[in-house]
This record gives C-alpha cells, structure tokens and sequence, in this order.
C-alpha cells in the first residue's frame, strides 16, 4: 500500500503533476488550486478512496499526521491566526473530488467580519449560536 494506486484515470487528484509540500508513505499535500485563503492546503491520501470513512486507520492516522506537519509549514510562511480544519464526505456535504482530501485552511484576523462558529458555517444560517 505503500504505491499511489493509479488504477483511477478520471479522477483529478490520482492524476496531479502539480509540486507537493510534502509527502509520507500513505498520503501527500499540496496547496488547493482555488484557495479560500492563502496558504489553503490539502491533505491526500494516495490511495483512491472517496469517503474518508473507507480509509483504513493506519491511512487516516498517515493523513493527521502529514496534516500536522504542514500546519508547522504553513504556520511558518504565512502567520495565520488560526485554522479550520475539514473534510467534506459525499456531494450532501459539499464534496467535489471524489478523492479523499482534508482542508487545512488557514485564518486571519478580519478575513471575514465575524468568523464566530467557524465550520458549524456549512449550514449559514446555524453557524452563529
Ligand atoms: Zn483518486
């Protein structure tokens, strides 16, 4: 399990040239090609996978792992504030790729005017309590 498993010719993130961040024997990151924020990563697993939730415990502890290493790169380049943190499963959660990713989104102050509540956001209207 240690090969990206390629067999998935349609799918965007089995196919990336683009330069990663950084790399472990299970997963890679590399930054998002339409950032919400500067800095706005991804954390990939390399085996095609949709749902996070089919990613074997060693994949998902080889992807939170990764995700903290690039927290430290991220932390270092760009000096955010703060971050969220979120993996979108299946197209009622907002999931485009149907690759496991995790977002690792970096936040600053005054990016938004009142970021009060954070991922509960994905349902606007409940994300301020
Ligand atoms: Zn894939």
């Amino acid at each position: 399990m240690t090969e990206l498993i390629n067999d998935n010719k349609a799918c965007l993130f089995c196919n990336l040239e683009r330069e990663k961040i950084l790399k472990s024997e299970l997963s890679f990151a590399l930054y998002d090609a339409f950032p919400v924020n500067e800095g706005h990563t991804l954390i990939i697993p390399k085996r095609h996978t949709a749902n996070y939730f089919d990613l074997t415990n060693e994949e998902q502890a080889d992807c939170f792992a990764l995700l903290n290493r690039v927290k430290g790169i991220v932390q270092e380049k760009y000096n955010p504030a703060g971050f969220n943190v979120g993996i979108n499963i299946n197209e009622a959660a907002g999931q485009t790729v149907p690759h496991v990713h995790i977002h690792l989104i970096p936040r600053y102050d005054g990016d938004v005017e009142v970021p009060r509540g954070g991922v509960r956001g994905v349902i606007p209207e409940k994300r301020n309590y």
